[in-house]
C-alpha cells in the first residue's frame, strides 16, 4: 500500500501549486524569507566540528547548518515528508559540506575517494523508499569538481532503538556493531567520506566510521548537512551559502 501512495503523492506534485517546505508558504521550494533564514543558520567554514563530549578517536567533522528552525524542518520534510523537491536544493548544501571534507587534501591512494552515506534501517527502507542520504550524497556528488565515487557499502544489520532521549554513552552502546560493509572490497585501501544528515552525540558517524575501518577502509572522514547546536561551540555569524543565490 505504502509505494502506491507514494506514487500518488508524487503525481500530485505535478498538479497542486508548490509550497515552501519550511513555512508552507505557496510558491518556491524554499520560499524567499526561508532562504534568509537558512543564511542565518549557515556555519562558518572553519575548520572541522566535534560534539561534546568528544567521541573517543573522532576525527572531526564537516557541516554547514545549524539543525534548529527552518532548517531542521527541511531536514524532517525531506526524508519523513516526502519532499523529494528538496533533494536538489539539499544537495547543493551538502555538496559544500564535502568540499570542506575534501578540500587541500592530496589525491588518495587507490583510486577516487568513496562517499558512502550513513544507511537507512530496512524497515525505513521498505515503508519510504530510496534512502534519503543515499539519493542526496548522489546529488551532492554531482556538484564537485573532482571524481569521487558514491558507495552505498553500509548496510544496518541489527535493530536499534530510537536514538532520541538516550545519553551519549547509551547511545554508543545501542549502536555498536549495528553497521556492516557487505563488500569489504568496495572499501578496503580506500579513502572514505561518510555522509550522514544530522549530527548531534557522534554516534551514528562513530559506528559508521568503526564499520568502515574495520572492513579494511584506509581513512575514513566526515561530513554531515547539519549540526545540532546545543552540543557546539562556534564563533562568527555564519558564511554565504551557495545555494541561496541559484534559483529552483
Ligand atoms: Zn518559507
Amino acid at each position: 500500500m505504502r509505494p502506491l501512495l507514494g506514487a500518488l503523492a508524487a503525481g500530485l506534485d505535478l498538479v497542486l501549486p508548490r509550497s515552501c517546505a519550511g513555512c508552507d508558504r505557496p510558491g518556491a521550494v524554499i520560499c524567499p524569507g526561508c532562504r534568509v533564514e537558512l543564511a542565518r543558520l549557515a556555519l562558518p567554514d572553519e575548520g572541522l566540528l566535534a560534539p561534546h563530549p568528544v567521541p573517543a578517536a573522532w576525527p572531526g567533522c564537516t557541516g554547514v547548518l545549524r539543525y534548529e528552525g527552518v532548517a531542521a524542518r527541511l531536514a524532517t520534510e525531506v526524508k519523513d515528508g516526502g519532499r523529494h523537491d528538496l533533494v536538489p536544493p539539499l544537495g547543493r548544501l551538502l555538496a559544500e559540506a564535502l568540499r570542506r571534507a575534501l578540500r587541500g587534501r592530496s589525491p588518495p591512494r587507490g583510486g577516487p575517494v568513496r562517499l558512502v552515506p550513513v544507511p537507512s534501517a530496512p524497515a525505513a527502507v521498505r515503508s519510504r523508499g530510496e534512502a534519503p542520504m543515499l539519493v542526496l550524497t548522489r546529488v551532492a556528488a554531482r556538484r564537485l569538481p573532482g571524481r569521487v565515487d558514491v558507495v552505498p557499502a553500509l548496510r544496518v544489520v541489527r535493530r536499534t532503538r530510537d536514538q532520541a532521549g538516550l545519553t551519549r554513552e547509551e547511545r554508543l552502546a545501542n549502536l555498536h556493531g549495528a553497521m556492516h560493509v557487505g563488500r569489504p572490497a568496495a572499501v578496503r585501501g580506500r579513502s572514505c567520506l561518510l555522509v550522514d544528515d544530522v549530527l548531534t552525540s557522534g554516534a551514528t558517524l562513530t559506528e559508521g566510521r568503526r564499520a568502515l575501518l574495520d572492513a579494511g577502509a584506509e581513512r575514513v572522514d566526515l561530513a554531515v548537512l547539519m549540526v545540532t547546536p546545543s552540543r557546539y561551540r562556534w564563533g562568527g555569524q555564519g558564511s554565504s551559502l551557495p545555494f541561496l543565490a541559484v534559483s529552483d
